[in-house]
């Protein structure tokens, strides 16, 4: 099974004789077993099985396996939300003392994550250009340094990164990088193929893709060496007094980190997904190599449309040629980027308010990558707590709409636009 569509349906789940073709939502905190030293085996991790849900459940577990075949790591773990799994693969390897050398356009609840609650728990971010040379980057590595962090497509700023850069910079300095890869998703962009390490993933956007369930996921290439970085990251070197001393690289091998960031992370501060969560997420995945496609083609004539405009002042898609990231996305994503696309309005903010409140098809939520077209206006909302430097620095102009191209027909979503702008133009 190589193909990632043919993964998307067939991947995860794989039912034995007499057992449901559908993947089955385990409702059930628990499991039994037949004796109790078979149980005993479980919690000194002796054995493999199901114990208890908020280590491991059967449904979340089958979701969890099919994520990790589309991006071609080990395993992986699913999470609460997309927050809760950037927290782990952070905290995992870097605890208080550390500090993470973080691409500065990122989603602004990551921002809020890094800068102000993982700070006071004494992690130490610092926050770089993504466009500056290897020289420059190399500077904000410090000793302490435990990784290196970064979106694949930068969210709502759409900064395509250069991967191969970012993952030569963490591995000169002895560090992973781990990629939130939520925008370009596995079907339109793996990074483990270009270097990164642990890719995570809000799959409350495209991989659920239907706006039903909120979710995270954390996926471990297997690839990082901890052993040769040892004295950096005792957590998975050094023996684990919670489990009678283990190692996890001794134990677990390339499934060191996952195995960890599961059984004790997880065990520990619990942001678990629910199963019912799991299997809807694991319907939207069966269609997300079709969906992907489509938001691609609708995004790039939307893109096209918008640049021909008179009435905008300038559009941000890196599927446009003369987008300043449309060498990376081709050669990261040839394939199609995603279907996001920011752009402005001529007459400034208060037009765009106003073409929003105009728009028929396309409705105002906060979300973005779902099936049906939505739009938002970052610093009216998502962004709203950043002051005007906090927004030009996270990439986000006062003025940027950032619009989530749906799978409707392309003509439709056209259509709204154009009334949206006579309307917001000749108000
Ligand atoms: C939405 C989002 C998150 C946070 O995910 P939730 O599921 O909302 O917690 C993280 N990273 C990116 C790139 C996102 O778009």
């Amino acid at each position: 099974m190589q193909n990632l569509e043919t993964i998307c349906i067939q991947g995860g789940w794989q039912p034995k004789k007499g057992e449901p073709r559908v993947l089955p939502i385990y409702q059930s905190t628990t499991f039994k077993y037949e004796t109790s030293e078979q149980m005993g085996k479980l919690f000194d991790l002796e054995d493999s099985g199901y114990f208890y849900t908020r280590l491991q459940n059967p449904t979340n577990d089958a979701v969890a396996s099919k994520i990790a075949a589309l991006e071609g790591g080990v395993a992986a773990m699913l999470t609460s939300s997309g927050q809760a799994a950037n927290y782990y693969a952070i905290f995992n390897i870097c605890e208080s003392g550390g500090h993470v050398v973080c691409s500065a356009p990122i989603y602004g609840g990551t921002f809020n994550l890094f800068s102000v609650t993982m700070k006071k728990m004494g992690i130490d971010f610092t926050f770089v250009d993504p466009d500056a040379s290897y020289e420059e980057l190399a500077k904000a590595f410090k000793p302490n340094t435990k990784a290196v962090f970064a979106e694949t497509i930068s969210n709502p700023s759409l900064v395509v990164l250069d991967i191969e850069k970012f993952a030569k910079l963490a591995h000169d300095h002895g560090v992973p990088l781990i990629l939130d890869n939520t925008f370009a998703t596995p079907i339109m962009c793996r990074p483990f193929e270009f270097g990164a390490d642990i890719v995570t993933h809000s799959t409350t956007k495209y991989m659920d893709g239907h706006a039903m369930a909120v979710g995270g996921c954390i996926v471990d290439s297997g690839n990082f060496d901890w052993e040769a970085n040892a004295d950096k990251f005792p957590g998975l070197t050094a023996p684990d007094p919670s489990y009678h001393g283990i190692v996890y690289t001794q134990k677990f091998g390339k499934a060191a980190y996952i195995t960890k960031a599961t059984v004790q992370l997880m065990r520990d501060l619990g942001s678990i997904q629910s199963p019912q969560n799991a299997f809807l997420t694991n319907i939207g995945l069966e269609t997300l190599a079709l969906r992907m496609e489509r938001h691609c083609y609708n995004a790039q004539k939307v893109a096209e449309y918008l640049e021909k405009s008179d009435k905008i002042a300038w559009v941000n898609y890196c599927g446009l040629p003369t987008n300043k990231y449309y060498g990376l996305a081709q050669k990261y994503m040839p394939k199609g980027s995603c279907g996001v696309i920011s752009f402005g309005l001529k007459g400034g903010r208060d037009v765009s308010i106003r073409f929003m409140d105009n728009l028929k098809l396309a409705t105002i939520v906060t979300h973005v990558a779902d099936a049906r077209t939505s739009v938002l206006h970052p610093a009216s909302h998502t962004h709203r707590q950043l002051t005007e430097e906090q927004l030009i620095e996270a990439g986000v102009q006062p003025d940027l709409i950032r619009f989530s191209v749906g799978i409707e027909n392309v003509d439709d979503i056209i259509a709204d636009i154009e009334q949206a702008l006579d309307a917001a133009l000749n108000a």
